[in-house]
């Protein structure tokens, strides 16, 4: 299939089957927003719990934040957000399509472009490009696009406020807090699961880049004696087993160290993790040495000092490594993973964070009677904390074929010979396709050991 066509059917099959829809849709939509459905809301919660489980739990001296979206603009300004978090924008005159000058010269050229100036940038696009939609060769000057969006406070213009472009900030400025309340001894990190929102100039390959997006960051302190690298390296490797859990294949993804001269202004050392998305490699995450460059500045900005005494008495200003995942890219790759995999109907959502464990297929009207009874007394949504499924009609290969598409990796069948709640139910991998029996009272054991 061609790459366009297959891209295509794999977000109708996401739409169909109750993953994600495109945003507004009853008046005609509004372009690059999605919404999630019973299956992609459920999907995201448990990519978050698990990101929660894998770098807040299972790390020593870990801690969640949640923090405000709307934050002081004192907070922007300090981070460098307000003078540089632009794009370079370049229009053609004659078709009116609008382009990121660094993409254009980047993918129409070998230049790269990190550490190009806006004029060098627009001499390159003037002297050796075309527009992509029209090929004509009459462009804009290149300008700067304020990539933060911009809210008031107020009914008038003058209280402006910003929606955060990133969740790091907010962990930033909390770090007092978190010293001080017993919960910041180094080393030690702070991580937050959030929505961060960018005026984008060019939205789009699905849910890859949208205006509106969720991040999970974790910004990880501390004091630096040369062995950032160590702590750098400590987290590429929860990152690669994260990447593990949730099903993306080794082939699939890659490290792109970004050189010294491209770096952005806050960072040390940067790794991107990319992903081969159907559209190409681009970036999945990022993992950053930021070095002390956010807490010196907060503290510059603020009058408040954010450090750190040592137990010798020093006091210092701890350094931070960060990782920074996107949700949406991270939910993309692992639909895509899932979609090159499938079998048959079976679409192999990794068992970690599948929306639906397990369904309940009374195999005639009257099992029906009987299921809800299990589900009243041995396997109740309390218990097992997760909404339970039932599928009560249709011939059982059309439900099993259900139950493989919203990739869920067991079916339990009632049939006439389980009779009461002492008798057995049927389990269908839908994996193997296997099948087994088992005793309606080992259903719970199951379900927590699977
Ligand atoms: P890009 O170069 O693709 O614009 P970036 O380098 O600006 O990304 P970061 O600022 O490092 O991205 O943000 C951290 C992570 O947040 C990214 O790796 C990505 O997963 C996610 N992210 C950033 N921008 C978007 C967006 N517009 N839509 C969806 N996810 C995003």
């Amino acid at each position: 299939m061609e790459e366009k066509a297959k891209i295509n059917s794999f977000i109708n099959f996401l739409k169909e089957k109750g993953f994600i829809y495109s945003g507004s849709e009853i008046y005609g939509g509004l372009s690059n927003t999605w919404d999630y459905g019973p299956l992609g809301s459920l999907l995201k919660k448990n990519l978050k719990d698990l990101w929660i489980n894998s770098f807040i739990f299972q790390q020593k001296n870990n801690f969640l934040l949640d923090s405000s979206i709307m934050l002081n603009n004192k907070v922007w300004e300090a981070s460098g957000h307000v003078e540089k978090f632009n794009d370079p924008l370049i229009d053609c005159k004659k078709c009116k399509s609008r382009f990121r000058a660094d993409h254009l010269v980047e993918e129409n050229t070998q230049i790269k472009t990190g550490n190009l100036s806006i004029k060098e940038m627009e001499t390159i696009i003037k002297d050796k490009i075309s527009c992509p939609k029209c090929q004509s060769n009459n462009w804009t000057d290149v300008r700067e696009f304020k990539l933060m969006f911009e809210t008031s406070n107020s009914k008038t213009k003058s209280d402006l406020i910003y929606l955060r472009p990133e969740t790091a900030q907010g962990v930033f400025i909390n770090f007092n807090n978190y010293k001080n309340g017993k919960f910041g001894k180094l080393p030690f990190g702070i991580g937050q699961i959030g929505k961060a929102f960018r005026n984008e100039i060019t939205p789009g390959n699905f849910i890859f880049r949208t205006k509106e997006f969720e991040q999970m960051e974790l910004e990880y302190y501390f004091h630096d004696l040369g062995n950032g690298n160590d702590y750098f390296e400590e987290y590429v490797s929860v990152v690669e087993k994260f990447l593990k859990k949730v099903g993306i294949a080794d082939k699939n993804f890659r490290l792109f160290e970004v050189p010294k001269d491209e770096l952005a202004h806050y960072s040390k050392r940067t790794i991107d993790f990319e992903y081969n998305f159907p559209f190409g490699w681009g970036e999945l995450l990022g993992i950053a040495n930021r070095g002390n460059f956010d807490l010196t500045n907060h503290s510059q900005h603020s009058q408040e000092k954010l450090n750190y005494r040592l137990e010798d008495g020093e006091v210092i200003i701890p350094s931070v490594i960060e990782t920074s995942i996107g949700v949406e890219r991270l939910l993309f790759s692992i639909l895509w993973e899932a979609w090159t995999n499938k079998t048959e109907n079976y679409f192999p959502i990794p068992q970690e964070i599948v929306p639906y464990k397990m369904v309940f297929l009374p195999l005639t009207k009257n099992e029906i009677e009987l299921t809800n009874k299990i589900i009243e007394e041995i396997i109740t949504p309390s218990k097992v904390f997760s909404n339970i499924l039932v599928f009560e009609k249709g011939n059982i290969g059309k439900r099993y074929k259900h139950a493989d598409e919203f990739g869920i990796p067991f079916s339990i069948t009632i049939d006439q010979e389980t009779k009461s709640l002492d008798g057995e139910v049927t389990i269908r991998f839908a994996k193997t396709k296997e099948q087994i029996k088992i005793k309606i009272k080992e259903l719970e054991d199951f379900f927590f050991k699977n």
